[in-house]
C-alpha cells in the first residue's frame, strides 16, 4: 500500500519540488532542506506515487487530505522551529507534517481524532523510522495537557474559533499557527503568547483546510 523504497527518480522529483517552493516564495531554508529530506511519496498510497512530488493536497484515507506541499512550507516557515522545540500538532492525518517538523530537529507530539487514520499513520511512521514523533488518539480541540507547555503548536484543520485550551499550553515567548474560519476558506493566524495573559496576532491570508471536528471518531463509527 505504502510503497517504502526511496529512488533517484523520487529524490530527483523532490528536488524539483523544492525548487518549485523556491520560487513560489519559500526562503526558509531550513525548512526547505527537512521538505527535501521527506519522502512525501511513502505518505500517500502507493498507486498515486506520481501525484506525490506535484505542489497540490491529495486525498488520503478516512476522507482526509494530505496538505498542500506549499502550505506545508508556509505553516512551517511561520512557526519558525528552533532545533529542540517541543512542537504539538493538531491533526495527524498522513504524518508527513510531523515528519517535516521532526527533520527541523523539533520534538513533536500529534493529535488525531480519526482512529483509523491514527492507528495507520502511526505504524507507517514507525516504519519510516520517525520514532521522535509521538502520536496520539485525542480530539485536539483539548490539546495536551500532560506534556504541555509546548514551544509551538500547529492546528492542520480548519477551526472555527481559537481554542482558548491550546492558548493555554504554550510557552511564554512561543507561538501557534492556525487557520481560523467558520466557511469553507479560512485565515491564516500566528499567535504569540507574549506573557502570561498578553497574546499577539498576526494574519497571514487565506487558505482551505478540511474541518476540525470535535470528538474522537472510533474504527467502527461512520462519521
Ligand atoms: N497534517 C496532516 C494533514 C491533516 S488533514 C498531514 O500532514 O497529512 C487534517 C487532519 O485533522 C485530519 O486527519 C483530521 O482527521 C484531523 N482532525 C480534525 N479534527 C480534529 C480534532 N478535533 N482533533 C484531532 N485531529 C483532528
Amino acid at each position: 500500500m505504502h510503497d517504502l523504497k526511496d529512488t533517484y527518480r523520487h529524490k530527483g522529483l523532490r528536488k524539483q519540488l523544492v525548487d518549485g517552493l523556491k520560487s513560489k516564495g519559500i526562503d526558509d531554508e531550513a525548512v526547505l532542506q527537512a521538505i527535501g529530506k521527506v519522502p512525501r511519496h511513502c505518505f500517500l498510497n502507493s498507486a498515486f506515487d506520481e501525484w506525490a512530488y506535484r505542489d497540490v493536497a491529495f486525498p488520503i484515507e478516512s476522507g482526509q487530505t494530505i496538505s498542500q506541499p506549499l502550505t506545508v512550507a508556509i505553516q512551517t516557515s511561520l512557526l519558525n522551529v528552533k532545533k529542540g522545540d517541543k512542537v504539538l500538532e493538531i491533526g495527524t492525518g498522513s504524518g508527513y507534517q510531523a515528519s517535516v517538523l521532526v527533520e527541523l530537529g523539533a520534538k513533536v507530539f500529534t493529535l488525531e481524532r480519526d482512529e483509523h487514520l491514527y492507528k495507520t499513520t502511526s505504524e507507517l511512521l514507525n516504519k519510516l523510522g520517525y520514532t521522535g514523533i509521538r502520536t496520539y488518539l485525542r480530539d485536539g480541540f483539548d490539546g495536551l495537557p500532560r506534556h504541555a507547555p509546548y514551544d509551538k503548536i500547529l492546528v492542520t484543520a480548519a477551526a472555527p474559533e481559537i481554542p482558548d485550551k491550546l492558548l493555554e499550553q504554550l510557552t511564554i515567548g512561543g507561538c501557534m499557527v492556525i487557520p481560523v474560519g467558520k466557511g469553507d476558506i479560512q485565515n491564516m493566524i500566528r499567535i504569540t503568547r507574549v506573557d502570561e495573559d498578553k497574546y499577539d496576532k498576526e494574519d497571514f491570508g487565506k487558505f482551505r483546510f478540511v474541518p476540525f471536528v470535535k470528538g474522537i471518531k472510533k474504527e467502527k463509527d461512520s462519521n
